[in-house]
């Protein structure tokens, strides 16, 4: 809530939950190297020349900005703390301050792309260091600008807000305003901010615990081949047909996290202590509450989630069982929720025809979005499709106010990958229409809306899929693979939503979290939300021990509400042309306005329990398609 000139810096959306999309390996078996870099033809790489024609030209414009060497790196910065209670001194220090903080993040956003396609690149590791560093300069150095504002009284930023030349940030000045019964004097604001990283130490050492020093005994196949386990290979393993790979690998992970289990619950009740310090020094009822305070959201609008999600779970329940029913296992367990129910039917697709089959989804948002999709797929190379040697995995769409909405893949010619690729140029798409019609202070819209557009252009996608599927099976895969999206955002993103609230309330309470309370509290919400069909193993009661989310304020919660946004959105839009319109607006209005104001503009009060009961209806609806198909 602190940053309300927050850094526009350049940004990635991580692809959090979809999970890795090819296969693990046996830990013997022979692999075929993918290209090094420079082997990858210039077709296949995304378009870093439009940034900077070659490296050197960004060390140029790197000299041209960094400013001198020692304190303060940027006087012409400096020398306006003190005066900004003078319109023009604000107007001018504004437009300063907003033009460098542009210039630094196509830098950065360079920086960054060149480290990801090659991490073994020495150069491009140091200037993504180098522009780190400066970057970090820049926040320090302009940290007065926020306490300098709110130094001032009510009655000299409205006037300041009057101001003609001032207008454009009149929204930010609202957002200061807001803030000032959570803000504290100068004084204890340093104090503040001199503790950061001390109360950072749990989330580090979780981090370090569970991706460094843990080790896992490996996933092991029915032929009894060993696979690698880490928490990065866990989430294609899960989803092998083969069923003992899966459940070694899930309870093999889950007692690598059992054997810490006291320390992580330490970590855990230390983040909640810190969540609990934040609100409560900056007067706020509750940490629900301080965390939320941001963005302008209400408490009911989790609450609500979590009531409407639990009012629906028989529709889990109904789901489970029909799984359970087409594995043809005696038990259910978390192990067997992630395998595809009609293997057989995974079709492979070429690049060339998942970029086809992407654009040709959009056609219901318009022949003007459609063809600016087109042009940066196929013209003006916004994605790096390909794995090659020492490439980041994964996939996700990044850039900054100044470059194209880049896209990076590890595309290896699934459905998943194809999926993968619609998703991420609905984010594309919404910062490519965001920076396009609005200025560089409002173009970077809020996580709260940021998962739409991107699971919008998922269901449109399949949409797409279903008409060319040719068989009921291809179908029935198809129609599982939504439906398991949806068990893994909304059902199982609010499950964890409602943890994580738990957890809190009992820090607020000043009960201790203990090992056992925590691992009783786990099992007893998978049981409510999944139902009587699902077998939770005890190591499974650990699994709460390993979700980085928690230890990230309240963050869960929004997957859920942004896919079912997106869900209600879909049914509206692909019915109505006035409904598209609002839609396409609110893909151009980046962070203009609080994020609820943004959807409610887009069609969808997340306020109301609606949006969550038309997802849960789009549910309803996939089920019986997906029982009608399997037949
Ligand atoms: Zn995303």
């Amino acid at each position: 809530m602190s940053h309300f000139f927050a850094s526009r810096f350049s940004r990635i959306i991580a692809r959090l939950l979809i999970i890795a999309v090819y296969f693990s390996k046996p830990i013997h078996s022979e692999e075929v190297m993918p290209p090094s870099r420079s082997e990858v033809p210039l077709k296949n790489k995304w378009n870093v020349e439009a940034l900077y024609q070659e490296p050197a030209h960004w060390n140029q414009e790197l000299l041209s900005i960094r400013g001198k060497d020692e304190s303060p790196r940027w006087p012409e910065l400096k020398m306006f703390k003190g005066k900004l209670g003078d319109p023009k001194a604000m107007n001018e220090f504004l437009e300063r301050y907003l033009s460098l903080d542009r210039k630094l993040a196509k830098l950065a956003t360079y920086a960054h792309l060149r480290v990801d396609e090659d991490l073994g690149n020495d150069e491009f590791k140091t200037n993504y260091g180098l522009i780190s560093a400066i970057n970090h300069d820049f926040r320090m150095e302009t940290s007065w600008l926020e306490p300098e504002i709110l130094a001032l009284s009510d009655k000299e930023i409205r006037r300041l807000m009057s101001e003609p030349m001032l207008k454009p940030y009149q929204f930010h000045f609202e957002r200061i305003l807001r803030a000032r019964p959570h803000t504290l004097s100068a004084d204890k604001e340093e104090l503040l901010a001199l503790s950061g990283k001390a109360l950072d130490a749990s989330y580090k050492a979780f981090a370090a615990l569970s991706n460094a020093d843990m080790v896992f005994k490996p996933a092991v196949d029915s032929q009894g081949n060993e696979y690698p386990l880490s928490n990065g290979s866990y989430g294609s393993l899960i989803q092998s047909p083969d069923r003992n790979l899966r459940k070694t690998a899930v309870l093999h992970l889950h007692q690598g996290f059992g054997a810490h289990i006291n320390t992580l619950c330490e970590l855990l009740q230390g983040q909640t202590q810190n969540h609990l310090f934040g609100a409560k020094s900056r007067n706020f009822s509750d940490c629900v509450t301080a965390a939320l305070f941001g963005n302008q959201i209400n408490p009911n609008v989790v609450y609500q989630l979590i009531a409407t999600v639990k009012k629906n779970r028989h529709l889990m329940e109904e789901y489970l069982s029909l799984r359970k029913q087409v594995l043809g296992v005696d038990e259910l367990h978390v192990y067997d929720l992630s395998s595809p129910l009609v293997p057989e039917a995974d079709v492979k697709i070429s690049y060339a025809d998942a970029c086809k089959t992407v654009i040709d989804s959009v056609a219901p948002l318009g022949k003007t979005y459609q063809s600016a999709l087109a042009k940066g797929l196929l013209e003006d190379r916004w994605v790096d499709p390909f794995e090659n040697m020492k490439k980041r995995s994964g996939a996700y769409s990044s850039g900054c106010y100044d470059s194209m909405p880049y896209i990076l893949m590890n595309f290896h010619d699934t459905v998943t990958d194809t999926m993968t690729l619609a998703h991420e140029a609905g984010h594309s798409m919404h910062s490519y229409l965001s920076r396009k019609n609005q200025s560089y202070l409002y173009s970077h819209y809020p996580i709260f809306v940021a998962e739409v557009a991107s699971t919008f252009n998922e269901q449109l996608l399949m949409d797409e899929l279903m008409r060319n599927a040719k068989t009921k099976r291809e179908k029935a895969y198809l129609i599982n693979d939504m439906i398991d999206r949806i068990r893994g955002t909304i059902f199982r993103q609010t499950m964890f939503a409602e943890f994580e609230l738990k957890i809190h309330q009992m820090a607020e309470q000043g009960q201790p979290l203990t090992p056992s309370a925590l691992n009783k509290m786990y099992a007893e919400l998978m049981r409510e939300y999944y139902g009587p069909e699902l077998v939770v193993d005890k190591e499974v009661e650990w699994e709460w021990s390993r979700i980085p989310h928690f230890y990230y304020d309240f963050y869960v919660y929004q997957y859920a509400t942004g896919v079912s946004a997106a869900m209600a959105l879909h049914a509206q839009v692909t019915k109505s042309e006035g409904a598209r319109d609002k839609y396409l607006k609110f893909l151009s209005s980046g962070g203009s306005k609080y994020p609820l104001d943004l959807l409610k503009e887009a069609g969808v009060d997340m306020t109301t329990s609606a949006p969550i009961e038309a997802a849960m209806q789009r549910f309803e609806f996939l089920l019986e398609e997906l029982k009608k198909n399997l037949e």
